[in-house]
């Protein structure tokens, strides 16, 4: 059936499903949330080293002034860099925890490695580096590549202070500036901070008994150990082929690694506790004449066609046209076979997008039944939920792998698995023996934000963000916070949600460094949200968004907080409720206008 059929005939009865749902999801449901799982640090189990950069690197400590600091250097800070110098704005340090630029793509260096947005839209600023990327989906390190490519070419690395983590950010009053302070012994004073730390830069592991016991090699995914696996990002894990290797978790990372390992290691566990939906992957290398093609500008309007897209909005062309886009072509057009479009009822569009979710599901499982042998394992292995209750994959070789005879699903039936031995892993009651137990966990996206920045930010008249957010996140324009002048927050809450991060990250960019430029030029040494705006802000996002809507029914996951999703304090906790399309509109707007509404200068 072609994806944008309007066809929703044969699908299984509705209601049917939604119990098969509910049922399945309460299978899944714990008390314990979020706070299932433990910091990479914890119980003595893992230390959270840089595999990538030797040991031991000093330097010495620097007192440096300048006018902005940026936390962290992934795409987030590379952005802000790039529209802080296109702003004027030449003075400023950034402060990268990694050895390098690149963020999420200086950590991931799994094997399988992969963009699962399309490239042309998610590798930013490739018309400004005159640069196609050579995949429609690049692998890891062609993006990490890139980040580095961006920093050479603004001239980024000279302000960059590379393995150095932020400890502690406060406000001096009298001199209204700030200072970072770092685990270098750096004493930075900014006159505005940044906060580019990104969504998943803390790893997570499952808070379960014996994680420090194992005896075995063990480390997290965005950790890997290629000492010990042998091999890089593009596989060759030579040193695994007699081993016995666990894999716990199979989420996006999992599903990229998991092929890898299928076809290296001696043999694979692969402890599932939900289903991932893993749609075709369908990956092309570049057309060499594709870049003939493009027109100036080209890449902005295929992120927006994208971002539209993903809002929901119905586009004439769609230009990426990939099973990411298919969902909303599939709902547009029911709705425009429908002999009245204009006279549908949100209830009647909302009883079509569930409808052709459903028919999608149904594709995604049929897929299943199609590739794995072993009816057991297909069974297993089937997400019973609405699309994007979880977070969906792609591939084309994760389905298969479990043909392999060395590789083994071991299904916990939303269990997850018991706990972890000197000798393995215990799931189901069964214990298995591994010689490598690999955590493809993720990462804390919901705790409060300076739990996850690992740092406290201590404001105007000493207040303390984590405990200004104890109960509840504020923000204005999801940005600024009322008592913590000049200090800005990229990627966190309270913002738009799309699956092309660096998108939104490049017009929160745009947007901040506006902000900064308007005040210096109008003489201004601080700004802060006033506390009506901040309110006015929240009560909009408190409108909900269709996305958190649908979450509250789903399977949980970090998408909906581990299904508690009232008391998220992170990422989750609410997103703008007209879409990305419109916020970026808003700011745009607000921009225009040049009152700096809602902010107080002094
Ligand atoms: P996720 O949080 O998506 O997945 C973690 C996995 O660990 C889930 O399958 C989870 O199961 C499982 N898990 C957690 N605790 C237990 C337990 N006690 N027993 C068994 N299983 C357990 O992490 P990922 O690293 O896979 O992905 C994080 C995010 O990073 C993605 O959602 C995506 O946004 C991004 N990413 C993007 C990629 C790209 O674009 N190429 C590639 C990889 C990641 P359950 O589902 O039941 O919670």
């Amino acid at each position: 059936m072609s994806p944008t059929k309007s066809d929703l005939s044969n699908l299984p009865d509705l209601d049917a499903m939604r119990e098969k749902y509910r049922r399945e999801r309460d299978k899944r449901l714990r008390q314990d949330g979020s706070t299932q799982f433990r910091e990479l640090m914890s119980e003595g189990s893992h230390n959270d080293i840089d595999p990538n950069v030797e040991p031991g690197f000093t330097r010495e400590p620097t007192n440096a002034e300048t006018e902005v600091v940026i936390v962290g250097g992934g795409f987030g800070g590379l952005l802000m860099s790039v529209r802080l110098r296109e702003a004027g704005i030449e003075d400023f340090r950034i402060v990268e925890a990694g050895g390098d630029f690149g963020g999420t793509w200086y950590w991931n260096r799994y094997p399988g490695v992969q963009c699962d947005v399309e490239s042309y839209v998610y590798m930013p600023l490739l018309e400004e580096l005159g640069t196609i990327p050579t995949e429609k989906y690049a692998h890891g390190p062609e993006i990490f590549a890139h980040a580095q490519a961006i920093g050479r070419h603004y001239d980024l690395y000279e302000r960059a202070l590379f393995q150095t983590q932020v400890s502690a950010l406060d406000w001096d009053e009298s001199e209204e500036r700030w200072t970072v302070a770092t685990n270098r012994g750096d004493q930075i004073r900014a006159r505005f901070v940044c906060m580019a730390n990104g969504p998943y830069s803390k790893p997570k592991l499952p808070g379960i008994p014996g994680l420090g016991d194992f005896e075995g090699h063990t480390f997290h995914t965005s950790r890997w150990d290629y000492e010990y696996t042998g091999g890089d990002t593009t596989g060759g894990l030579t040193r695994l082929r007699d081993k016995r290797v666990g894999v716990i978790g199979t989420g996006a990372t999992a599903i990229q690694a998991v092929p890898h390992l299928g076809r290296d290691a001696g043999h694979v566990y692969v402890f599932q506790r939900t289903p991932s939906t893993v749609d075709v992957r369908d990956n092309a290398p570049t057309d060499p004449d594709f870049a003939k093609t493009l027109e100036p500008g080209w890449q902005k309007r295929r992120m927006d066609n994208f971002n539209a897209l993903m809002d929901g909005r119905a586009q004439e062309e769609d230009l990426v046209g990939d099973r990411w886009t298919e969902l909303t072509n599939g709902m547009h057009a029911v709705i425009a076979e429908h002999p009245n479009p204009a006279e549908l009822t949100e209830d009647e569009i909302g009883l079509i997008a569930e409808r052709v979710d459903l028919r999608k599901m149904e594709r995604v499982r049929g897929r299943i039944d199609e590739v794995i042998e072993d009816p057991a394992t297909a069974e297993a292995m089937k997400p019973w939920y609405r699309y994007l209750c979880k977070r969906p994959c792609f591939h084309d070789e994760y389905l298969p792998t479990f043909n392999r005879p060395n590789v083994t699903l071991v299904d916990t039936q939303g269990k997850g698995v018991e706990r972890v031995t000197a000798r393995g892993v215990v799931a189901g009651g069964q214990e298995y023996e591994l010689d490598c137990l690999i955590f493809a966990t993720g990462f804390d996206v919901s705790q409060n934000y300076t739990r996850r920045a690992g740092y406290e930010v201590t404001g105007r008249g000493g207040q303390k963000l984590s405990d200004k957010w104890a109960d509840r996140t504020s923000t204005f324009q999801s940005f600024f916070t009322r008592g913590f002048p000049n200090c800005f927050f990229m990627m966190g809450f309270q913002s738009g949600l799309t699956p092309n991060i660096p998108h939104s990250i490049d017009e929160q960019s745009q947007h901040l460094a506006y902000v900064i430029r308007e005040v210096r030029s109008r003489g201004a040494r601080s700004v802060e949200p006033a506390q009506h705006a901040e309110d006015a802000w929240g009560a909009e996002i408190d409108k909900g968004n269709g996305f958190l809507q649908i979450q509250a029914s789903c399977t949980p996951g970090y998408f909906n907080d581990e299904g508690k999703l009232g008391e998220s304090q992170g990422w989750l906790a609410g997103f703008y409720p007209e879409g990305t399309e419109a916020l970026f509109a808003h700011f745009r707007d607000w921009r225009a206008d040049g009152k700096l509404e809602g902010l107080e200068l002094s």
